[in-house]
């Protein structure tokens, strides 16, 4: 009885202990994701022609960016990288 009635007890526990987990993870996620500057300031960085030319890479100079989204494939929340060496380049939200 004693143990039937513990687990009845634990088993919210564990969901709540689960979902702020949860919720402390994506946070964190969101945060790093704030972390890279969004294009405009991007292109006021690292472009001196400012948006005429377009973003380019400031690593090695490539035009060639692809985005991905930040946690997946369909999330809002875009990250844009190099094609030529992969470096993280700014965020974008869509
Ligand atoms: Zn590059």
């Amino acid at each position: 009885m004693i143990l039937l009635t513990g687990l009845i007890l634990a088993i919210p526990g564990l969901i709540y202990w689960l979902w702020k987990q949860e919720s402390i993870y994506a946070k964190q996620a969101h945060q790093k994701w704030l972390r890279y500057p969004d294009v405009e300031l991007y292109l006021r960085k690292t472009t001196p022609g400012g948006r005429k030319s377009g973003p380019t890479c400031h690593h090695c100079g490539s035009r060639s960016i692809r985005q991905l989204g930040w946690e997946e494939r369909h999330d809002a929340r875009r990250l844009h990288k190099c094609n030529q060496c992969n470096t993280s380049l700014y965020r974008s939200y869509r």
